[in-house]
Protein backbone atom coordinates (compact mmCIF):
# COMPACT_ATOMS: atom_id res chain seq x y z
CA UNK A 1 0.00 0.00 0.00
CA UNK A 2 1.55 3.30 -1.05
CA UNK A 3 0.64 6.06 2.33
CA UNK A 4 0.83 9.66 1.30
CA UNK A 5 0.85 12.34 4.20
CA UNK A 6 -0.47 15.82 3.19
CA UNK A 7 2.82 17.98 3.57
CA UNK A 8 0.29 20.74 5.21
CA UNK A 9 -0.53 17.85 7.85
CA UNK A 10 -0.73 18.85 11.82
CA UNK A 11 0.09 21.95 13.48
CA UNK A 12 -0.07 25.49 11.89
CA UNK A 13 2.14 27.92 13.21
CA UNK A 14 -0.78 29.44 15.61
CA UNK A 15 -1.26 26.28 17.41
CA UNK A 16 2.43 25.34 17.76
CA UNK A 17 2.65 28.68 19.09
CA UNK A 18 0.34 28.50 21.83
CA UNK A 19 1.19 24.77 22.34
CA UNK A 20 4.33 25.02 22.95
CA UNK A 21 4.31 28.31 24.88
CA UNK A 22 1.22 26.91 27.48
CA UNK A 23 3.43 23.80 27.97
CA UNK A 24 6.56 25.68 29.36
CA UNK A 25 4.19 28.15 31.12
CA UNK A 26 2.92 25.68 33.06
CA UNK A 27 6.08 23.90 33.93
CA UNK A 28 7.29 27.43 34.83
CA UNK A 29 4.67 28.48 36.91
CA UNK A 30 2.22 26.89 39.87
CA UNK A 31 -1.22 27.74 38.96
CA UNK A 32 -2.22 28.25 35.64
CA UNK A 33 -5.62 28.20 34.15
CA UNK A 34 -6.44 28.30 30.99
CA UNK A 35 -9.83 29.39 29.48
CA UNK A 36 -11.86 27.07 27.03
CA UNK A 37 -9.58 25.26 25.22
CA UNK A 38 -6.46 25.59 24.27
CA UNK A 39 -6.71 24.27 20.99
CA UNK A 40 -9.98 21.67 19.29
CA UNK A 41 -7.54 18.78 19.92
CA UNK A 42 -8.64 16.19 22.49
CA UNK A 43 -5.38 14.71 22.77
CA UNK A 44 -3.66 18.23 23.25
CA UNK A 45 -5.67 19.04 26.01
CA UNK A 46 -4.91 16.10 27.56
CA UNK A 47 -1.28 15.95 27.82
CA UNK A 48 -1.74 20.10 28.96
CA UNK A 49 -3.58 19.19 32.04
CA UNK A 50 -1.49 15.94 32.72
CA UNK A 51 1.47 19.12 32.89
CA UNK A 52 -0.98 20.60 35.00
CA UNK A 53 -2.66 23.38 32.82
CA UNK A 54 -6.63 23.71 34.44
CA UNK A 55 -9.22 24.26 32.05
CA UNK A 56 -11.90 26.83 33.26
CA UNK A 57 -14.99 27.60 31.11
CA UNK A 58 -15.13 31.06 32.61
CA UNK A 59 -13.34 33.83 34.40
CA UNK A 60 -15.76 33.28 37.56
CA UNK A 61 -14.05 30.15 38.58
CA UNK A 62 -10.66 32.28 38.84
CA UNK A 63 -10.61 32.63 42.70
CA UNK A 64 -7.13 33.14 43.67
CA UNK A 65 -3.94 34.70 42.31
CA UNK A 66 -3.73 32.61 39.02
CA UNK A 67 -2.55 33.02 36.03
CA UNK A 68 -5.13 32.63 32.72
CA UNK A 69 -4.11 31.77 29.34
CA UNK A 70 -6.04 32.96 26.57
CA UNK A 71 -6.42 30.04 23.62
CA UNK A 72 -5.01 30.30 20.38
CA UNK A 73 -8.81 31.76 18.82
CA UNK A 74 -8.71 34.32 21.15
CA UNK A 75 -11.60 35.78 23.21
CA UNK A 76 -13.84 38.55 23.50
CA UNK A 77 -13.73 41.93 24.35
CA UNK A 78 -15.63 42.03 27.34
CA UNK A 79 -13.22 38.88 28.62
CA UNK A 80 -9.88 41.39 28.79
CA UNK A 81 -12.42 43.60 30.07
CA UNK A 82 -13.23 41.84 33.19
CA UNK A 83 -9.90 40.63 33.33
CA UNK A 84 -8.77 44.20 33.89
CA UNK A 85 -11.99 45.43 36.57
CA UNK A 86 -10.93 41.81 38.53
CA UNK A 87 -6.91 42.73 38.13
CA UNK A 88 -6.26 38.96 36.40
CA UNK A 89 -3.18 38.06 35.24
CA UNK A 90 -3.30 37.00 31.54
CA UNK A 91 -1.14 35.43 29.37
CA UNK A 92 -2.41 35.69 25.62
CA UNK A 93 -2.17 33.11 23.54
CA UNK A 94 -4.14 34.10 20.85
CA UNK A 95 -2.49 33.53 17.35
CA UNK A 96 -1.26 36.64 16.26
CA UNK A 97 -2.82 35.90 12.78
CA UNK A 98 -6.47 36.20 14.79
CA UNK A 99 -5.32 39.23 16.91
CA UNK A 100 -4.72 40.77 13.72
CA UNK A 101 -8.77 40.09 12.51
CA UNK A 102 -9.38 42.01 16.18
CA UNK A 103 -7.37 44.81 15.13
CA UNK A 104 -8.95 45.45 11.36
CA UNK A 105 -12.08 44.97 13.22
CA UNK A 106 -11.53 47.63 15.66
CA UNK A 107 -9.99 50.23 12.79
CA UNK A 108 -13.08 50.10 10.59
CA UNK A 109 -15.43 50.03 13.10
CA UNK A 110 -13.77 53.52 14.41
CA UNK A 111 -13.74 54.51 10.79
CA UNK A 112 -17.39 53.66 10.34
CA UNK A 113 -17.16 51.04 8.67
CA UNK A 114 -20.64 48.39 8.24
CA UNK A 115 -18.56 45.18 9.08
CA UNK A 116 -19.73 41.56 7.34
CA UNK A 117 -17.82 38.94 9.32
CA UNK A 118 -18.42 35.50 7.12
CA UNK A 119 -17.61 32.86 9.68
CA UNK A 120 -19.76 30.28 11.69
CA UNK A 121 -21.58 31.87 14.59
CA UNK A 122 -20.80 29.47 17.15
CA UNK A 123 -17.00 29.29 16.49
CA UNK A 124 -15.32 30.43 19.65
CA UNK A 125 -12.78 32.97 17.52
CA UNK A 126 -15.97 33.85 16.09
CA UNK A 127 -17.47 34.86 19.05
CA UNK A 128 -14.23 36.47 19.76
CA UNK A 129 -14.24 38.77 16.65
CA UNK A 130 -17.64 40.02 16.36
CA UNK A 131 -17.52 41.15 19.80
CA UNK A 132 -14.99 44.16 17.68
CA UNK A 133 -16.87 45.07 15.48
CA UNK A 134 -19.60 46.77 16.97
CA UNK A 135 -23.31 47.19 16.74
CA UNK A 136 -23.52 47.69 12.84
CA UNK A 137 -22.00 44.32 11.74
CA UNK A 138 -23.71 40.62 10.90
CA UNK A 139 -22.12 37.65 10.74
CA UNK A 140 -23.01 35.75 7.33
CA UNK A 141 -22.57 32.03 8.01
CA UNK A 142 -24.39 30.87 5.08
CA UNK A 143 -26.01 31.74 1.99
CA UNK A 144 -29.51 32.06 3.47
CA UNK A 145 -28.32 34.80 5.84
CA UNK A 146 -27.64 37.32 2.85
CA UNK A 147 -30.60 38.71 2.75
CA UNK A 148 -31.15 39.79 6.48
CA UNK A 149 -27.28 41.01 6.39
CA UNK A 150 -28.30 43.37 3.80
CA UNK A 151 -31.55 44.62 5.45
CA UNK A 152 -29.52 45.38 8.44
CA UNK A 153 -26.77 47.39 6.35
CA UNK A 154 -29.60 49.30 4.68
CA UNK A 155 -31.09 50.14 8.30
CA UNK A 156 -27.64 50.91 9.40
CA UNK A 157 -27.50 53.97 6.87
CA UNK A 158 -24.10 52.83 6.27
CA UNK A 159 -22.65 53.17 2.83
CA UNK A 160 -18.67 51.78 4.05
CA UNK A 161 -18.87 47.90 4.31
CA UNK A 162 -15.80 45.98 4.72
CA UNK A 163 -16.00 41.96 4.74
CA UNK A 164 -13.45 39.86 7.22
CA UNK A 165 -13.59 36.14 7.89
CA UNK A 166 -13.32 33.48 10.06
CA UNK A 167 -9.51 32.09 9.53
CA UNK A 168 -10.38 29.06 8.75
CA UNK A 169 -13.79 29.00 6.36
CA UNK A 170 -13.84 27.92 2.88
CA UNK A 171 -12.47 29.83 0.51
CA UNK A 172 -14.43 28.33 -2.22
CA UNK A 173 -17.68 29.37 0.06
CA UNK A 174 -16.46 32.62 0.91
CA UNK A 175 -15.66 34.13 -2.43
CA UNK A 176 -18.82 32.92 -3.47
CA UNK A 177 -21.13 34.53 -0.58
CA UNK A 178 -18.77 37.84 -1.62
CA UNK A 179 -20.14 37.68 -5.17
CA UNK A 180 -23.68 37.64 -4.40
CA UNK A 181 -22.81 40.40 -1.98
CA UNK A 182 -21.18 42.83 -4.61
CA UNK A 183 -24.39 41.67 -6.80
CA UNK A 184 -27.44 42.49 -4.21
CA UNK A 185 -25.44 46.17 -3.34
CA UNK A 186 -25.86 48.74 -5.34
CA UNK A 187 -23.00 51.21 -7.05
CA UNK A 188 -23.89 53.94 -3.55
CA UNK A 189 -21.98 51.79 -1.10
CA UNK A 190 -17.93 51.49 -0.88
CA UNK A 191 -17.53 48.15 -0.63
CA UNK A 192 -14.11 46.82 0.92
CA UNK A 193 -13.15 42.60 0.52
CA UNK A 194 -10.72 41.70 2.85
CA UNK A 195 -9.95 37.94 2.85
CA UNK A 196 -8.82 37.35 6.44
CA UNK A 197 -8.92 33.33 5.82
CA UNK A 198 -5.96 32.17 7.16
CA UNK A 199 -3.40 31.23 4.53
CA UNK A 200 -2.32 28.05 6.56
CA UNK A 201 -6.05 27.04 5.92
CA UNK A 202 -6.03 27.82 2.29
CA UNK A 203 -2.83 25.80 1.14
CA UNK A 204 -4.20 22.77 3.33
CA UNK A 205 -7.86 22.96 1.64
CA UNK A 206 -5.80 23.12 -1.82
CA UNK A 207 -3.91 19.98 -0.96
CA UNK A 208 -6.64 18.29 0.12
CA UNK A 209 -8.22 18.56 -3.04
CA UNK A 210 -5.25 17.75 -5.21
CA UNK A 211 -4.29 14.76 -3.01
CA UNK A 212 -7.95 13.53 -2.59
CA UNK A 213 -7.89 13.13 -6.16
CA UNK A 214 -4.78 10.64 -6.28
CA UNK A 215 -5.56 7.87 -3.44
CA UNK A 216 -7.86 5.36 -3.23
CA UNK A 217 -9.09 6.31 0.19
CA UNK A 218 -8.47 9.10 2.56
CA UNK A 219 -8.32 9.38 5.99
CA UNK A 220 -8.20 13.20 7.83
CA UNK A 221 -7.19 13.42 11.46
CA UNK A 222 -8.41 15.80 14.09
CA UNK A 223 -10.42 16.93 16.99
CA UNK A 224 -14.87 16.27 16.44
CA UNK A 225 -14.87 20.53 17.34
CA UNK A 226 -12.16 21.65 14.94
CA UNK A 227 -14.03 23.79 12.26
CA UNK A 228 -10.71 23.17 10.19
CA UNK A 229 -10.59 20.02 10.10
CA UNK A 230 -14.46 19.35 9.44
CA UNK A 231 -13.45 21.55 6.29
CA UNK A 232 -11.20 19.22 5.11
CA UNK A 233 -13.24 16.42 5.26
CA UNK A 234 -16.05 17.84 3.23
CA UNK A 235 -13.56 19.17 0.93
CA UNK A 236 -11.78 15.17 0.31
CA UNK A 237 -15.51 13.62 0.84
CA UNK A 238 -16.63 15.09 -2.54
CA UNK A 239 -13.62 13.88 -4.30
CA UNK A 240 -12.85 10.73 -2.74
CA UNK A 241 -16.28 8.48 -1.18
CA UNK A 242 -14.16 6.72 0.51
CA UNK A 243 -12.91 9.40 3.83
CA UNK A 244 -12.54 8.86 6.96
CA UNK A 245 -12.71 11.04 9.37
CA UNK A 246 -11.33 9.94 12.69
CA UNK A 247 -9.56 11.88 16.39
CA UNK A 248 -7.64 9.04 16.83
CA UNK A 249 -6.42 5.71 15.43
CA UNK A 250 -8.46 3.71 16.87
CA UNK A 251 -11.62 5.05 15.03
CA UNK A 252 -10.92 3.37 12.01
CA UNK A 253 -11.88 -0.31 11.80
CA UNK A 254 -12.70 -0.95 8.33
CA UNK A 255 -10.21 -3.11 6.06
CA UNK A 256 -7.53 -0.93 4.33
CA UNK A 257 -6.18 -3.81 2.74
CA UNK A 258 -8.37 -2.87 -0.11
CA UNK A 259 -7.21 0.51 -0.80
CA UNK A 260 -3.73 0.95 -2.91
CA UNK A 261 -3.07 4.02 -2.23
CA UNK A 262 -4.14 6.15 1.19
CA UNK A 263 -4.22 9.45 1.47
CA UNK A 264 -3.42 10.83 5.21
CA UNK A 265 -4.35 14.97 6.14
CA UNK A 266 -4.73 16.69 9.35
CA UNK A 267 -6.19 19.41 10.64
CA UNK A 268 -4.57 22.45 12.40
CA UNK A 269 -4.79 21.38 15.58
CA UNK A 270 -3.41 17.92 15.21
CA UNK A 271 -0.13 16.78 17.22
CA UNK A 272 2.29 14.62 15.16
CA UNK A 273 1.77 11.52 17.24
CA UNK A 274 -1.87 10.84 15.80
CA UNK A 275 -0.59 11.42 12.12
CA UNK A 276 2.20 8.75 13.32
CA UNK A 277 -0.05 6.36 14.77
CA UNK A 278 -1.94 6.37 11.81
CA UNK A 279 0.76 5.96 9.51
CA UNK A 280 1.65 2.92 11.17
CA UNK A 281 -1.75 1.54 11.32
CA UNK A 282 -1.26 1.73 7.70
CA UNK A 283 1.93 0.30 7.41
CA UNK A 284 0.94 -2.52 9.44
CA UNK A 285 -1.21 -3.97 6.29
CA UNK A 286 1.91 -4.35 4.55
CA UNK A 287 3.85 -7.05 7.23
S1 LIG B 1 -5.15 28.26 11.23
FE1 LIG B 1 -4.05 30.19 10.91
S2 LIG B 1 -5.18 31.65 12.16
FE2 LIG B 1 -5.80 29.64 12.88
S3 LIG B 1 -4.39 29.22 14.57
FE3 LIG B 1 -3.47 28.37 12.70
S4 LIG B 1 -2.08 29.97 11.93
FE4 LIG B 1 -3.51 30.92 13.39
Amino acid sequence: MEIIVGKTAGFCGGVFYSVDKASKYVLDNKSVYCLGELVHNKQVVSSLEEKGLKFIEDLSEVKDESTVIIRAHGVAKEVYEEAERRNIKLYDLTCPKVLKIHEQAKKYLDEGYFIILIAHKEHPEVIGTISFCGQDSFIVETKDDILDCLNKVKNSKKKNIVVLAQTTYSIALFNEIVNILKDKLDNGYNFVVNNTICNATESRQKEIKELASLVDAMIIIGGKHSSNTKKLYDISNEICSNTYLVETVSELHDDFSVYNKVGVMAGASTPKESIDDVVNYLKSYDK
